[in-house]
């Protein structure tokens, strides 16, 4: 065979030194003009460009990438620009529409209209983000007015432009990128499910015209990202999807039309074979074993092309390529030759960091087995070259890297037997999973805080971290700072915000967290089985990056790690201080976790590390202990048929962390900003003696979902937004407690801030938690006489 297909679906934007979010971040700080914007992020675009073409892929990606998101491009692309933003941009955007120009450069309305919506204006407030299906990219969230689509701005036919002006490449390797028809219907606010069909029907003409234009510049191929297509999706819809397919390939001939789905198996693969165009792209990592099933027993068309990811975009651990040649020519070969095939990675490998390999730091036995954007282009490349000619060189390759992965599985400084065997030991004992029954509980800790008023304020955790905490750690991490000096430091600091809570009148106190850089990081580095890398930046949401913690191996309690900052806190007041942690799920779901275990089995681990330091904050003398897992929903499993499971091993992996608790002790747990109306019975088994869920942001929604579910236990709804500068005002947090009080029991419930307060500044902190603490007086107050 002569050659073997590749391409990747997308790549990481931000730049091998972040310098995408510098860019960004000075412009819109004023530091730059929009023309010094668009050159150096016009340079990166050129250099992945160039990343690309060197790694010899068969088709390259353009207009994957983007000034800030690619859902949000489409939106501006097509017009879908929320009134709001309409009417304030709207001399600009009249200038833009009545123009015939064809100038280089990005039109200054089209960099206005896209920063606001993703950030707000002094006028207009940015439009909602939200996570993209099961990942932690945000993307913002196209609002549907009603307004029919309007090509306003092509920027796919843009980028092939400056790629045109980049490079020398043939165009026939280029692959524009667009987010397909039916996924961004779906992803936008506004449309009922049952119009969802109708709607995406009103976008065929618009997305056929940017495919003309795309083929007049001499494109061959296109990309359509339809991961919808993994959501369930009625028979209506797929009827509409097919039509909108056809009409495409008829307006445009001569390009060669792909549907590329990922991060789950396509949920209904027979109408999605039937589809219209010329390549149809699969996930056989996310989603596997569904995908694998339908191929094998329903076949593939002969008149079309797969597309075979293969590697996985999502994790960042080496493929074993061995396995990977005997999948593909044991279950993909007899349905469809490999002259058909296009092999690449799972998903757009914007999940990832760009690269792994210089991360000199880490262990060479972590360090080797790692791989990031770049590493995976080459295990790509060998692949292909293995399968369309294999040779003694190819052959070696392929051994070394299942050899690699072998060695990796049986390391003995990743594999812990004793932490195997205890969690074996502990699956039979109903005991390590369950407490006595609430109500018992709740009787003793209402003797036990026998001064806790009713309706008793608290805070989620964290307090300001200012540029002088931040200072104060990030000189004892260089060694600037003794461990003495440090530590008298956060003394300091804890005392002076014990005094401030104390002198508000809240009633359980917090220690403030000003030890920790971030609430995964901090636990993963006190314990056994993670490393951390020096920059694997993945990015998060517009120029915000995070660098994940990787879990690499089997998790080991080392000491305590939160023992000694809780102790002195408590020690300053008599009022109870809350013993902060973060739960196994959220650990779990905010790191790149190790794939040669389940995700419940190291959840299982993490969960018996974190039991032990409950153990060891409860021998402290501390009598609350609160367990955060803000990110148990976004883990949730794109498949109908997988939710279940994943709800059953996150309640047992919460209860299996709390439940050795002492019957006095009183659990707590937070969660936030994400849609709780189908979680309250998750939340109920875990059960926390009270859980603090953020409410004031989500409009208050949430109440009702709670009153419905008649929600038993403890239960703390956010009163305020701590998203915003802006300071509620008392009689505002006053009356929400009033109506929440009319459809729930004032018995459990605890007034609290929506989340953390660690990015609000001093002055807001005190001043909105001191109207917090008087709103929570009034309603005591209120409740006294209404029942007198
Ligand atoms: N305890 C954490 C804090 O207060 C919780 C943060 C979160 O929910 N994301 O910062
Ligand atoms: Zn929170």
């Amino acid at each position: 065979m002569g050659q073997l297909n590749t391409s990747v679906i997308g790549y990481p934007r931000i730049g091998y030194n972040r310098e995408w979010k510098k860019a960004l971040e000075q412009y819109w700080g004023g530091k730059t003009s929009s023309a010094q914007l668009e050159t150096e992020l016009n340079r990166i675009e050129a250099e992945r460009l160039t990343t690309l073409v060197d790694a010899k892929l068969s088709y390259v990606p353009v207009q994957d990438y983007t000034w800030y998101d690619h859902v949000l491009d489409t939106a501006v692309m097509f017009d879908i620009i929320p009134e709001r933003f309409r009417h304030e941009f709207a001399d600009q955007l009249d200038t833009l529409k009545s123009s015939q120009s064809d100038a280089a450069g990005t039109p200054q309305a089209i960099i206005d209209v896209t920063f606001g919506m993703a950030r707000g204006t002094a006028q207009s407030t940015a439009c909602e983000m939200t996570k993209w299906f099961n990942t932690n990219y945000h993307y913002i969230v196209p609002e549907w007015e009603g307004r029919a689509p309007e090509l306003l701005y092509n920027h796919p036919v843009a980028a092939v432009r400056r790629a045109k002006q980049a490079g020398s490449v043939d165009v026939s390797v280029w692959k524009p990128v667009l987010v397909g028809p039916y996924t961004f219907v779906r992803l936008m606010k506004g449309i009922a499910a049952a119009d969802r069909a109708a709607v995406a029907k009103q976008f065929a003409v618009v997305y056929g015209e940017v495919l003309v234009a795309l083929a007049a510049e001499g494109v061959t191929n296109v990309q359509l990202d339809e991961p919808g297509f993994v959501l369930p999706m009625n028979k209506e819809e797929w009827v509409a999807v097919k039509e909108i397919y056809t009409y495409l390939r008829a307006q445009s001939p001569s390009l060669s039309i792909w549907v590329q789905t990922y991060f789950e198996s396509v949920s209904d693969y027979e109408s999605f074979v039937e589809l219209p165009v010329d390549v149809l792209g699969l996930d056989l990592v996310h989603g596997k074993a569904r995908n694998l099933e339908a191929i094998q027993k329903l076949g593939f068309p002969a008149d079309k092309r797969i597309a075979l990811g293969v590697i996985d975009g999502r994790n960042i651990w080496k493929t074993d390529l061995a396995a990977v040649t005997e999948l593909l020519t044991q279950y993909v070969k007899p349905q469809v030759p490999a002259e058909r095939w296009i092999v690449q990675p799972s998903c757009s490998l914007l999940h990832v960091p760009l690269t792994l390999s210089s991360e000199t730091e880490l262990p060479e036995y972590v360090r080797t087995i790692l791989t990031g954007a770049d590493e995976k282009l080459v295990e790509l490349e060998l692949l292909a070259q293995h399968l369309a000619n294999p040779t003694a060189d190819t052959e070696a390759g392929i051994a070394a890297s299942a050899q690699a992965v072998a060695e990796w599985r049986s390391l003995p400084e990743r594999n812990r037997p004793q932490v195997k065997e205890e969690l074996l030991r502990i699956q039979s004992s109903e005991e390590a999973w369950t407490r006595v029954p609430f109500s018992e509980r709740l009787a003793l800790h209402q003797a036990r805080w026998s001064n806790l008023p009713l309706l008793p304020t608290t805070s989620i955790g964290s307090l300001p971290q200012t540029a002088e905490v931040r200072k104060a750690r990030l000189k004892f991490r260089k060694g600037e700072w003794s461990e003495a000096a440090y530590t008298a430091y956060l003394q300091a600091e804890m005392k002076r915000w014990i005094d401030i809570q104390e002198q508000i009148g809240i009633d359980v106190l917090v220690h403030g967290e000003f030890e920790r850089t971030d609430m995964v990081e901090y636990f993963g580095e006190k314990l056994e089985g993670f490393v951390f890398t020096k920059n694997g930046w993945v990015q998060s949401y517009g120029s915000r990056c995070v660098k994940p913690p990787v879990l690499y191996g089997d998790v080991a309690f080392v000491e305590a790690m939160t023992v000694v900052e809780t102790e002195y806190a408590q020690s300053l007041t008599s009022k109870p201080v809350k013993g902060m942690l973060t739960g196994p799920v959220t650990i779990l779901n905010w790191s790149f976790v190790r794939d040669d275990i389940s995700r419940e089995e190291a959840a299982y681990q993490l969960s018996w590390a974190l039991r032990q330091e409950i153990q060891a904050l409860e021998e402290a003398g501390i009598g609350m202990i609160q367990v955060d897992e803000p990110a148990v929903k976004e883990g949730m499993p794109l498949h109908p048929d997988d939710k279940q499971g994943y709800r059953e091993w996150t309640v047992k992996a919460f209860r299996l962390t709390t439940s050795g608790v002492k019957p006095e002790t009183q659990v707590h747990t937070h969660m936030c900003y994400c849609d709780f109306s189908d979680m309250v019975d998750l939340i109920r088994e875990m059960d926390a003696d009270v859980i603090s869920v953020e409410t004031a942001r989500s409009g208050g929604d949430i109440v009702e979902v709670f009153a419905k579910h008649q929600y038993e236990l403890g239960i703390g709804l956010g009163v305020y937004d701590i998203h915003s500068p802006r300071i509620p005002a008392t009689a505002e947090m006053a009356s929400f407690i009033e109506s929440v009080l009319q459809v729930m029991p004032a018995r459990t419930f605890w007034i609290n801030p929506d989340c953390g307060l660690k990015t609000r500044n001093e002055q807001e902190t005190i001043a909105a938690l001191s109207n917090m603490v008087k709103a929570a007086q009034q309603a005591r107050e209120h409740l006294t006489t209404k029942n007198t």
